[in-house]
């Protein structure tokens, strides 16, 4: 075994790019040994310098581009790679689409299984998308900033036009900073745990132009409160809630469990597929509404869902999937987690007067195990899981159920054809192909829609 790395932190080398990993880092090889370049496509000859010597790879900078690769466009701002923000900016859009694709069919092939994935369905304006923000808020040289981290550090790049969200809500974030900066408001301070004001939320709906502002404080006291949120509502005649969020801990996590609404509702509404959906500051609601709704379209026709079918969506959120389904189906049952989600789907289901839905709160393997003890029978399973994927025990308890079909809405290729396995192991198989839909465009998400049916 090689102990020796073949290359030395600061030295140059010139290689050639050969993949891209699924963070979207080029790869170059030196005597078989990888090192991860930001920024650097294959086919392209690059000078570059290490930066970073660990035991079985390293990571290295670029210095020059010798050769690019065809696929290379212009960066359209150097602080949306250094953030994350956008690291595929650099890549052509069909190239981030035909990238999340193959992605799809390698995390398959590590498992020896071999699917055929469909054309990533992309977007028009891959840019400007997304309804939501949170941004956080720091002091820079003695300044109040809004902007992003640097990636892997704790230094905030002061940024004003973040891409790829909806500038209105880029436009809302920069008002909120100067109000917060003229009351002289202490940024959150993470060394000390100190300062107020840790970060600003906004989601603001596709449709119906309703904002949503969230503050969230590390103290309870929010200081000159009437007069921020009398400017806010002032600046901003979209701002149909104003909430803050309390977060007292040292912690990554970024919001706490502690909400007072400071001016208005507690929730905007927003609509997807026809339906209207209140949205309160804790629940999840898909960040790109345009894809979204191209996402659920093809969810719901691949369910094939008939008038006497009863359906589960699990990790239903605040239903915007079980709505659109309960208009076609027989009854649908939702689990979700976050309780509020469960309220907003509760009250959603009364808005569009679709009465043959039941939202239980809970984890969705123990619901679903519970489900199955009762002996209810689903003709369609869908499931919409976070990024760790499915408990292998609620694959159980769905095989158990004996559902016609399995509609698995992923946003992570690895868990999803982990997942696959144990369905294919057990009785279902993969309707072909994969649909991958883009919905994050310039970042390396990928998701995707995938039907099992029963054999
Ligand atoms: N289908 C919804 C939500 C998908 S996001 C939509 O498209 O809008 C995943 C959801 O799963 C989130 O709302 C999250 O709160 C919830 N969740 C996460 N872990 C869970 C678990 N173990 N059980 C139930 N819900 C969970």
């Amino acid at each position: 075994m090689k102990t020796i790395a073949p290359v030395t932190k600061n030295e140059t080398y010139t290689v050639d790019i050969s993949d891209l990993t699924y963070q979207g880092l080029g790869v170059a090889k030196i005597d078989d040994f990888p090192i991860f370049i930001e920024d650097a496509l294959p086919t392209e000859n690059i000078v570059m310098k290490v930066i970073k010597v660990k035991k079985n790879f390293a990571f290295g900078r670029v210095i020059k581009i010798n050769q690019k690769s065809p696929d290379r466009v212009e960066l359209v701002d150097k602080s949306y790679t250094q953030t994350g923000i956008a690291p595929l900016q650099h890549l052509k859009y069909d190239a981030q689409l035909e990238f999340k694709r193959h992605q799809i069919e390698e995390d398959f092939k590590k498992l020896k299984l071999d699917v055929e994935v469909a054309p990533t369905i992309g977007m028009q304006k891959p840019y400007q998308y997304r309804n939501k923000a949170q941004i956080p808020v720091r002091l820079v040289n003695g300044e109040l900033q809004t902007g992003f981290y640097r990636k892997h550090s704790h230094d905030l790049i002061p940024i004003e036009d973040f891409y790829i969200q909806d500038p209105k809500i880029d436009q809302a974030i920069v008002l909120i900073r100067d109000i917060l900066r003229k009351y002289r408001l202490k940024p959150y301070d993470e060394r000390t745990n100190g300062g107020v004001i840790r970060n600003i939320m906004v989601r603001r709906g596709h449709y119906s132009h309703q904002m949503m502002v969230v503050l969230i404080t590390r103290t309870e006291k929010l200081p000159s409160r009437q007069e921020i949120v009398a400017e806010i509502t002032k600046a901003l005649p979209e701002v149909k809630s104003i909430v803050q969020n309390i977060n007292p801990k040292k912690t990554n996590a970024l919001m706490g469990k502690e909400n007072k609404v400071l001016a208005g509702q507690e929730t905007i509404e927003d609509t997807l597929l026809g339906l209207k959906f209140d949205i309160s500051a804790n629940s999840f609601y898909q960040v790109n509404p345009i894809q979204t709704e191209k996402l659920y379209e093809l969810a719901i026709k691949k369910a094939e869902l008939s008038a006497d079918d009863i359906v589960i969506d699990a990790y239903c959120g605040i239903g915007t999937i079980s709505l659109p389904m309960a208009k076609v189906a027989k009854r649908v049952y939702g689990v979700e987690v976050v309780a509020e989600a469960v309220e907003d789907a509760k009250r959603n289901a009364q808005i569009n007067h679709l009465d043959n839905v039941d939202f239980v709160a809970g984890y969705a393997e123990d619901q679903m195990a519970k489900w199955q003890a009762d002996g209810l029978k689903p003709d369609v399973i869908v499931v919409d899981p976070p990024r760790k994927g499915l408990a292998a025990s609620l694959i159980e308890s769905v095989v158990k159920m004996q559902p016609k079909r399995v509609v698995y809405v992923s946003c992570n290729p690895a868990t999803l054809a982990r997942d696959a396995k144990l369905f294919s192991e057990q009785g279902y198989q993969i309707n072909q192909p994969i649909q991958p839909v883009d919905q994050f465009p310039q970042t390396v998400h990928v998701e995707s829609v995938t039907v099992f049916n029963q054999q």
